[in-house]
């Protein structure tokens, strides 16, 4: 590629960050980063009654969360700035103006009641709607004497009548469109806001956008976008439109399949590196099919052009077990470490109030010991939010016997119950040393003198030291936490028992 390649992302900030924004906002960034090229960030915050400046901050905060990186943007400036549609208001007005002067554009006087009429009209005689065309052809002196009397107006783009387009997409590859259909567009409303389809031709075009990378919903547009670069005389940049995300049901993915907004993911406990990931194969896959890449290894292998197209299938269950193989293999102790306790810090409002509790204690050990913690368990969790539940055992002396638990002593019966704990108890005391090893062989022996089954043995001292029947492996916990910590659960037990 010869010119140097800029794309852009341009959100509106009307909610919190989507999985498919967050996609788009990926593709732009692995196709500018492969191609040595640079990243815009535009917030689009024309439309001043849905926009707020919380989302926008919201979306800054997700995108830096999820690992996408630009290189201009409202935060950074830049060359071609500002990068808020809000400000370059002046901007729109002039080029506005231009398309008035060079016939492209004129000046629709027509009022609410008019058009509903219209539209009426269209429906009883079953065709689509489009703009009649009635102002198309108002004299100078018509609009003069209108502007005088104060008329409220838009801007309406004259369409040229039986133009067939022809757009050559990096992924949809030839698409047709006859422009007819459009009618002639709004694109500066009657209260003086331009209109999407018009300002992201001003801006992209003055930013120097080389590639126009985006969801297929907005397919429709380029062809209006098209339009209005011929007409303002700007070279037109590329076009790749992604393809739509489904749900597993095949319907557009939406908040009935579950969390959809990216910032629900982290609060869930998802690591931004496993959802960035995963979210690069809806729509693109790895020739080789090597699925669990690194950022560094996405630049290298994204290739817009290997973009299917056909619609992509959102399937949780694969990005719960991606988070998954992240928690277990991919990041390396010390930082899985930090992100787990970062969690625990900051996002303990989105655990439930056992493991809440479960938390506060976690962060009162020291980062050493839970750093063990993590290494012994960190192929049972699958989030960060789930860590709290596997480890508790780790972390909490002190709990309640689970149902199943009740029942386990209940069926062995408490004497012989209270026999296996005293005896255990008698062995730990008097043993040199205790860890793992010493606790399976201690467990043995008492299997054999009360000649009882080993299993029986072992789940009633994991019910002594840990209220469940069923959980971590026994050696790697006692290992964890020594001989008085093990001797005071099984004190506390033998008391309960009483
Ligand atoms: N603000 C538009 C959106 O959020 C951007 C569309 C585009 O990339 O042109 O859908």
């Amino acid at each position: 590629m010869a010119e140097k390649v800029r794309v852009r992302f341009a959100p509106s900030p009307t909610g919190w960050l989507h999985l498919g924004n967050a996609r788009t906002a990926i593709f732009n960034y692995l196709f500018a980063r492969h191609h040595g090229g640079e990243v815009v960030l535009r917030i689009e915050d024309t439309d001043r009654e849905r926009s707020k400046k919380e989302y926008e901050e919201a979306l800054l905060e997700d995108l830096r969360w999820l690992g996408v990186e630009w290189d201009e943007g409202p935060d950074k400036g830049g060359p071609y700035g500002p990068y808020r549609q809000s400000e370059r208001l002046e901007i729109y007005r002039k080029y506005a103006q231009k398309l008035l002067e060079s016939g492209h554009a004129y000046r629709c006087f027509c009022t609410p009641e008019e058009l509903e009429a219209e539209r009426e009209r269209a429906k009883r005689e079953g065709r689509p709607y489009r703009y009649s065309g009635k102002c198309r052809h108002l004299s100078p002196e018509e609009v003069e004497r209108y502007l005088k009397e104060g008329r409220p107006y838009t801007i309406r783009f004259r369409v040229p009548d039986g133009r067939e387009l022809v757009l050559n997409d990096l992924v949809k590859g030839e698409v047709r469109f006859n422009v007819d259909d459009f009618g002639d567009f709004v694109i500066v409303r009657s209260d003086g806001t331009p209109v999407y389809n018009f300002v992201v031709v001003v801006d992209d075009a003055l930013m120097k956008i080389t590639h126009v990378i985006r969801g297929e919903d907005h397919l429709s547009n380029t062809f209006k976008q098209m339009l209005i670069y011929e007409a303002l005389g700007f070279p037109m940049p590329k076009f790749a439109h992604l393809p739509i995300i489904l749900g597993e049901d095949r319907s557009k993915l939406s908040k009935r399949h579950g969390a959809v907004s990216v910032r629900q993911y982290r609060f869930d406990g998802y690591l931004p590196e496993a959802l960035f990931n995963f979210l690069t194969l809806l729509g693109w896959y790895p020739k080789d099919g090597k699925e669990i890449l690194s950022k560094e290894e996405l630049i290298e292998r994204f290739d817009i052009t290997d973009v299917h197209n056909a619609p992509a299938v959102f399937n949780r269950e694969k990005l719960y077990w991606m988070n998954g193989v992240y928690i277990r293999e991919v990041l390396d102790l010390d930082d899985l470490t930090d992100r787990v306790l970062e969690y625990l810090r900051n996002y303990s409002e989105h655990l439930d109030a056992e493991d809440r509790k479960v938390a506060e204690k976690i962060l009162d050990f020291p980062r050493e010991f839970v750093r063990e913690v993590v290494s012994k368990v960190r192929d049972s969790f699958f989030t960060l939010k789930e860590f709290p539940k596997r480890a508790k055992p780790f972390f909490v002396d002190d709990f309640e016997p689970s149902e199943e638990a009740r029942k386990h002593l209940q069926k062995v019966g408490t004497e012989t119950a209270r026999k296996v704990v005293e005896l255990f108890l008698e062995k730990v005391r008097s043993a040199e040393t205790f860890g793992g090893e010493e606790f399976k062989k201690l467990a043995k022996e008492v299997a054999k003198e009360l000649k009882l089954k080993p299993g029986v043995v072992f789940k009633t001292l994991r019910v002594a030291l840990t209220g469940e029947t069923q959980g971590v492996a026994l050696d790697l916990l006692v290992d964890l936490i020594g001989k008085e910590r093990t001797v005071g659960r099984l004190e506390s037990f033998l008391a309960r028992l009483k």
